[in-house]
């Protein structure tokens, strides 16, 4: 838990957000900025700043990250949707605990803007 960091602080529950899936050691949250009409957050409880800050010992919770935002998109009525890590603020990273976007129900322009 870093002190200061959005993420953890919704992961604590310190912050409402609107959940999605939450188990000890990841959480899917809807964006409060939607960019399709679904848009959540995938994110792992540990907090890693970035893609490039995960380690080998993080490999497992990455892929649950990935095999989770499937399930739940799918939940949805989903099952076209793109999946993206930010890593760098020129890259579009605003909040620096790693996440994974899941976007879906509308075309989606690639490659992206
Ligand atoms: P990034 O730009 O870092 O890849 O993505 C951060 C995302 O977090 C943005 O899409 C933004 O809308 C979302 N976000 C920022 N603050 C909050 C918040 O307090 N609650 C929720 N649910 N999403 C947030
Ligand atoms: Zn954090």
């Amino acid at each position: 838990m870093s002190s200061d960091c959005l993420f953890c602080k919704i992961s604590a529950c310190e912050i409402p957000a609107e959940k999605l899936y939450d188990d000890d050691e990841i959480m899917a949250f809807r964006d409060i900025a939607p960019q399709a009409p679904l848009h959540f957050l995938v994110i792992p409880k540990k907090h890693i700043q970035d893609p490039a800050a995960v380690g080998t010992d993080d490999e497992a919770l990455m892929g649950k990250m990935i095999r989770v935002g499937s399930q739940v998109a799918k939940e949805n009525g989903i099952t076209d949707f793109r999946l993206v890590f930010n890593n760098g603020a020129q890259a579009g990273q605003t909040v620096f605990h790693i996440h994974m976007h899941v976007l879906g129900g509308r075309s989606l322009n690639w490659p992206p803007g």
